[in-house]
């Protein structure tokens, strides 16, 4: 079992859950911070991710129209108690409508805070508009500044698509862009000290994520993955990390300051040292499934719920009750773990 210190609940999934309020679990757990994936398509093939070919994408249909979504984005704001909501994918830059999906959003009371995680493919060009339809900040995913290895790693050769997009989202005023990292066992000790420094000459904050298995292929070994301890002595030999002391809260990232005030750079150990107990997060697929942990094996469909005519009360107690049987931890470390079906891609981190 994965070491998750939640004490034991006193009520259990088998009681029924909460008829009205917000998304809790039997832990007493409450998810207010809602990742949505718009697609499961993607412009970058990054090896921890996807396969070279790609994948089977959702069908059109299966999608969730427009329409849909912001029918369930209602729900969770006005019904649900969500106050911020991440738009991700796939890639989210390449699906229809985002800004409209954004804006719709914004005009949702109480306005949640709206974030964006994208590969930064196309951002150049989009950031601005984004602002302006009522986003707040975003994280662009950057594994290397090394233009070689983004190549290899993404199988792509779009390095400087990604520094142009990150240029045009801090000019944007998207502050504090956040620059998300997965470490290549090979050269991500180096990567992650080239792009600290890229970080902090730029005025972008870097976050280290331990590698999860989530990837499309199974490849995922534990003792492969770059693990938070590793990265932070690799970091330690070149830069002065001091822990940040604001408290962290339901964030998970472990925040350092760098070389006094410089910057700040955080790690995420996702897989090493677990953060479930803290979690707050609820999450939507683009075909329309809510999952109550990214390793969950259930889903629960709202979107046929809709297509068969649920009314909102329906809607909302459906999600409550998939929140309500979310487990203690994500099981990455049991001896009995199994890697979910539905890949990171068409899941959304
Ligand atoms: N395409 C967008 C991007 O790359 O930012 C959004 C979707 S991507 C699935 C969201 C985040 O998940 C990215 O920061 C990516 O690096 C991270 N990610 C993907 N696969 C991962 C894995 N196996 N373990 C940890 N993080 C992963
Ligand atoms: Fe695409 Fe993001 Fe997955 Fe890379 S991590 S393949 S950019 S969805």
């Amino acid at each position: 079992m994965t070491v998750v210190d939640l004490g034991v609940p006193s009520l259990g999934p088998a009681d029924p859950a909460p008829t009205d309020g917000p998304l809790v679990d039997t832990f007493g757990r409450i998810a207010t911070d809602l990742r949505v994936s718009l697609t499961d398509r993607c412009n970058l093939r990054c090896t921890y991710c996807m396969p070279a070919d790609g994948l089977d994408w959702l069908p059109g249909d299966q999608l969730l129209a427009p329409a849909e979504l912001i029918r369930l984005l209602r729900i969770a704001v006005t019904r649900l108690g969500i106050t911020s909501v991440r738009f991700t994918g796939g890639e989210p830059l390449v699906a229809k409508n985002l800004d409209d999906i954004v804006a719709a959003t914004a005009a949702l009371r109480p306005r949640p805070e709206i974030t964006l995680t994208t590969n930064g493919i196309g951002l150049a060009r989009r950031a601005a508009k984004l602002k302006d339809a009522g986003l707040d900040r975003i994280n662009v995913s950057l594994d290397t500044v090394d233009a070689a290895r983004f190549s290899r790693i993404t199988r792509r050769d779009r390095l400087s698509d990604v520094l142009e997009g990150l240029a045009a989202a801090k000019a944007a005023g998207l502050d504090p862009v956040k620059v998300n990292a997965v470490l290549d066992p090979e050269t991500g000790l180096d990567d992650a000290v080239q792009l600290l420094r890229f970080c902090i000459d730029h005025g972008y904050q870097l976050r280290i994520i331990e590698q999860m298995p989530l990837d499309a292929d199974h490849q995922w070994q534990r003792g492969r993955a770059v693990s938070a301890d590793d990265i932070l002595a690799a970091l330690r030999r070149h830069f002065d990390l001091t822990p940040n002391t604001e408290p962290r809260g339901s964030a998970p990232a472990e925040l350092w300051r760098v070389d006094g005030d410089r910057g700040l750079v955080g790690v995420i150990a996702s897989v090493s040292h677990a953060f479930c107990s803290a979690c707050d997060r609820t999450r939507l697929t683009a075909d329309g499934q809510v999952r109550n942990c990214l390793f969950a094996q259930q889903e629960t469909d709202l979107r046929h719920l809709m297509r068969t005519g649920a009314d909102d009360d329906g809607l909302a107690a459906a999600w409550r009750a998939a929140m309500w049987a979310k487990a203690a931890g994500h099981g990455i470390n049991d001896p009995g773990f199994v890697q979910p079906d539905r890949p990171m891609s068409a899941i959304g981190g």
